[in-house]
């Protein structure tokens, strides 16, 4: 389930954000790796289908260290009223979020700067930085949504109670 190539990948960018190799550090890192946004909910549902028993208040400070370290980035999922988190990338990015399947989206440029330029000359803030994400629904969740629609699921859910 972990190669031995990936724990030492793991290992070595905690070894770069100057945090202490262990084990439920690795896992974290690992899952954040595969890419997309997870809430700590999500990560302890994937660890736990792994047979792992991870606790959730050592998920959520591990979260909570990435973020503080540059290694993970925090992003507000509005559907879930949760906070999700994502892998950080290199530079300056900004980022569409599929609110169902939480697949990210990088934009490379930033359209933001000509306005921080009038900004910084309206308000004479020092402005060090902004923060701008997009949430929708990307086109596989579109087409799913699309396919839903067109065949409406009988009356009773899964647990038989009427919806
Ligand atoms: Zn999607
Ligand atoms: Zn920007």
């Amino acid at each position: 389930m972990t190669s031995p190539g990936e724990q030492a990948a793991c290992g070595e960018i905690l070894h770069r954000h100057g945090l202490k190799n262990t084990p439920a550090r690795r896992q974290v890192l690992r899952l954040l790796r595969e890419g997309g946004v997870l809430t700590a909910d999500d990560i302890g549902e994937r660890l736990r289908d792994e047979g792992r028993t991870p606790d959730p208040s050592t998920l959520y400070r591990i979260l909570d260290l990435f973020t503080a370290r540059g290694l993970a980035e925090r992003h507000y999922l509005p559907d879930l009223r949760k906070y999700g988190f994502s892998l950080k990338a290199a530079g300056h990015r900004h980022r569409l979020i599929c609110v169902r399947c939480r697949r990210v989206v990088e934009i490379d440029r930033c359209p933001l700067e000509a306005f921080e330029k009038e900004l910084r000359e309206t308000t004479r803030f020092a402005i060090t930085g902004h923060n701008l994400e997009w949430y929708g629904l990307c086109p596989d969740c579109q087409a799913a949504e699309a396919r839903r629609a067109e065949s409406p699921p009988d009356k009773s859910g899964p647990d038989g109670k009427a919806q």
